[in-house]
């Protein structure tokens, strides 16, 4: 017998980032060295001084509920951090701890967003982005930004796309999967476009402090006090502390919307990992040299990964001034034969051929909104970039 799954469940798509990972990984477990560049997760451990901050209050008895979105130390933390790196200065009941940065996008969109209302997303956006606004049963606006402008959307192109439906802009800034920092003129521009139309602005930074040389950072709440009210900031310790499975993200936004996502965040997590609020804590208030450490080798890799696909034939990118990705545009490719008599016709034939015939896993574009590109993580080892980028080149020729 089927079962007679939600209309909402039957609509929803898998995670394309997470689905690429696990056919990686079965293609491993039958004994092939695949090539591994999906997650965009850090490969480094947890700092030392997180994961005793962890042990310490599993000690002292911190595994019982807390506060829904946070225990108060932890939002402080959460507020320091803004005042310290962005003279930025907001109040605990503006911050909201929740499952991971994902689950925040999730709170802020239930929040605010319903049937009826646009949300304008830049293409190309991060996989979960537009498949979280269908969720909340809102229309996704896309946009679509061009590797020329390196990936950027312009404030005429927001204009353009704002009707009288629009509620929200999902901006990502460095973004997933271009690695675009947008420049502050450009944010600056995009921000007065907003504030003409209350458009309610979704920042979601979770790649600030994954930024290289020739590249800025601005946080969206910085470019004036009539976009504060506007803005949401959505960030987490997942990327600047490689802690993706400690699942702490959070949200900076008017004290109402706040309320509101509290109100659903107690209704269906109850509380964010007790456990993990406390390595948060130790995360925001340690030293920083950690984060600059981790940054540096990823700055050193993004130099090498840039040279060897700048030498690969037919294949364009813009160069990304943040995170921990390349996107690159493989369209020349397609129509060619490969080994076995198939042709690809698209990027997501391509990752198939590609993980087949050369054992390198990436993430078609096409999950992203980005027909012809293709996205290669680099956060993973070098050992692992040098002979993945061999793989890939002697695929390409
Ligand atoms: N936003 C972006 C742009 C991301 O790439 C990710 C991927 N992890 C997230 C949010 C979610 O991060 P997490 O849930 O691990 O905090
Ligand atoms: N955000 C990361 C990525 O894009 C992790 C996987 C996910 O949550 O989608 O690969």
């Amino acid at each position: 017998m089927s079962i007679p799954l939600s209309p909402t469940v039957q609509k929803l798509k898998p995670s394309a980032t997470i689905a690429a990972a696990a056919k990686a990984k079965a293609l491993k477990s039958t004994g092939v060295n695949v090539h591994e560049f999906t997650l965009g997760e850090p490969d480094f451990v947890t700092p030392e001084h997180i994961c005793n901050a962890a042990k310490e209050a599993m000690d002292a008895g911190h595994t019982h509920y807390t506060p829904a979105v946070g225990i108060p130390e932890l939002k402080q933390a959460v507020c320091d951090s803004y005042q310290r790196d962005h003279g930025l200065t907001y109040q605990p009941n503006q911050v909201a701890i929740s499952n991971g940065a994902k689950h925040s996008i999730h709170n802020v969109l239930t929040a605010l967003c319903g049937p009826g209302d646009e949300v304008i997303i830049p293409a190309p956006y991060w996989v979960s982005y537009s498949a979280l606004v269908e969720l909340c049963g809102a229309t996704p606006v896309i946009v679509d930004t061009t590797e020329e402008s390196g990936f950027c959307m312009s404030a005429d192109q927001l204009r353009a796309a704002i009707t009288p439906k629009s509620k929200l802009l999902m901006l990502n800034n460095p973004c997933n999967p271009t690695g675009a920092a947008y420049p502050v003129e450009t944010l600056e521009a995009l921000a007065r476009v907003a504030v003409e139309h209350q458009l309610f602005v979704m920042s979601d930074e979770i790649y600030e402090k994954l930024i290289y040389e020739g590249s800025e950072f601005r946080s969206f709440a910085t470019l004036g006090e009539d976009v504060v009210p506007l803005t949401i900031i959505v960030s987490g310790v997942s990327k600047a502390y490689a802690m993706t499975g400690w699942r702490i993200g959070w949200t900076l936004a008017p004290v109402e919307l706040t309320a509101a996502m509290t109100k659903l965040q107690s209704q269906e997590t109850s509380n964010p990992c007790s456990i993990s609020q406390y390595a948060a804590i130790a995360a925001l208030n340690g030293s920083q040299e950690c984060v600059e450490e981790m940054c540096a080798e990823f700055a050193s890799r993004r130099t090498y990964v840039m040279q060897r696909i700048k030498a690969l034939p037919k294949v364009s990118f813009a160069e990304p001034g943040g995170a921990f990705y390349v996107f690159f545009n493989v369209a020349e490719h397609f129509g060619r034969p490969l080994p076995g008599g198939q042709s690809v016709e698209n990027s997501s034939d391509f990752c198939s051929a590609l993980l087949e015939h050369a054992h390198v896993a990436l993430v078609t574009g096409d999950a992203f909104g980005a027909p012809g590109y293709v996205r290669l993580s680099f956060a993973t080892n070098m050992a692992t970039i040098e002979a993945g980028l061999d793989a890939l080149e002697k695929f390409l020729s």
